[in-house]
């Protein structure tokens, strides 16, 4: 076995231990169950392909060269069908069984016979591109949603290139003398393809792991910030983007809803989930794009509006809750009317503590008007003076 032959059984190791891997990933994550076993599909075909290789002329030629083709064949269809599998969540088990039967049917029929070595290369040189290609294109969303689109660009435009730089290799291959064409045969034209293949392999298993990671991390920074009921956001996320926005003037907004244990009480608790979905959606409806809106207990939510003074934030808590109360939820038992009182505070500096305490001041005083109101800052200092 020379140099490169003991480099692809090293190659074969690592694929193998990154198939382990996956494996492991596939069992002990539930949600990315069909990502690990592909990763895992996808490295073992490597990791057997690349035995094979080096095993070349020592087991029957059927086996090392077109067994190993096939298995570089899945290798690279699954390229493109994993990335299929990120982007939309499910394999495209009918084309690609398709496609691969085809790819591999053609292999066989062509052979492990030295004279056709020409062919096989040409034929895994259009497998390998069109599979690449078609790998970058299903990987454009997720890697625009995880990294934004410079980035993407950048890392599109290196996949080109590394499909360019394969393809080159491959071509070179045709125009050597037939054992040479052999991956493992000692030239320096095939330590070159060994880098290639190696810097490829190792690139794009890193690049799965790096994309899963990030996509997880999101997910899980996304239900650490969310309401699992409205899809508000919680206190938690409230006051993340309270620290986010300029400390100009920033208004508040205390929601709570009028009688809701009797909302309960009366229709039960479903129909009380009902209602604050019901209200999280008046809320979006309303309050503008800007406005950040985030459930912060039970039955309590806060609306943030930056850039707004008292009056403004006063009239447009007035207009909130003359809609919320003019939109009844239809239920089985007929229409269910719904009121919020609201307390309205604006912030001169003081921290986000110190406001809620204003505005939930603020918010007694509209109960104790006998809610299905407003009241703000300014009447609790009226009332006060
Ligand atoms: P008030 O007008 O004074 O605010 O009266 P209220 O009945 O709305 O206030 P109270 O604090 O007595 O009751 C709040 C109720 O909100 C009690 C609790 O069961 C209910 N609640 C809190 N969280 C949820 C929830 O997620 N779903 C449902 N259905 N009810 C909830
Ligand atoms: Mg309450
Ligand atoms: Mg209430």
């Amino acid at each position: 076995m020379n140099a490169i032959a003991l480099s692809y059984l090293l190659l074969a190791a690592q694929m193998g231990l990154y198939g382990i891997l996956w494996s492991l990933t596939a069992w002990l994550v539930r949600s990315e169950r069909l990502t690990g076993l592909l990763g895992a599909a996808y490295s073992l075909c490597w990791a057997g392909a690349l035995a094979l290789f080096a095993l070349r002329g020592t087991l029957t030629p059927w086996l090392t060269y077109t067994g190993a083709d096939v298995l570089v064949l899945c290798g690279f269809t699954l390229l493109w069908g994993r990335a299929y599998c990120f982007d939309r969540g499910r394999f495209p088990w009918r084309r690609w069984s398709l496609v691969t039967l085809f790819g591999a049917l053609l292999l066989i029929w062509a052979g492990p016979a030295p004279e056709h070595m020409d062919l096989r290369l040409l034929l895994l040189a259009l497998f390998s591109g069109v599979s690449g290609f078609l790998m970058i294109c299903y990987s454009a969303r997720p890697l625009r949603q995880q990294l934004g689109t410079p980035l993407s660009w950048l890392i599109c435009l290196l996949g080109l290139a590394a499909i360019l730089a394969w393809g080159e290799r491959i071509m070179m291959a045709q125009s050597l003398p037939i054992p040479a064409q052999d991956f493992v045969y000692p030239s320096s034209h095939n330590i070159l393809a060994l880098l290639v293949i190696w810097l490829l392999t190792i690139a794009l298993q890193l690049g799965q792991l790096f994309m899963v990671v990030l996509r997880n991390t999101r997910k899980l920074n996304d239900l650490s910030v969310r309401d699992v009921l409205t899809q508000l956001l919680n206190r938690r996320g409230f006051e993340a983007r309270w620290r986010e926005l300029p400390a100009a003037s920033r208004s508040l907004l205390l929601i709570d809803v009028d009688h809701f244990k009797q909302v309960n009480d009366r229709h039960g608790h479903d129909v009380g989930d009902r209602v604050l979905c019901h209200l999280a959606r008046q809320f979006t409806d309303h309050m503008g794009p800007s406005a950040t809106l985030a459930r912060i207990g039970g039955e309590e939510f806060a609306i943030l509006l930056p850039g707004e003074d008292i009056a403004n934030a006063h009239g447009r808590a007035e207009y909130l809750r003359s809609q919320i109360a003019a939109t009844p939820l239809p239920s089985e038992q007929g229409a269910l009317h719904v009121t919020v009182s609201i307390g309205v505070a604006t912030s001169q500096g003081e921290c986000l503590f110190e406001l809620l305490k204003q505005a939930d001041l603020a918010l007694y005083l509209a109960k104790r008007r006998g809610r299905n109101c407003v009241a703000s800052q300014q009447d609790l200092a009226a009332q006060m003076s």
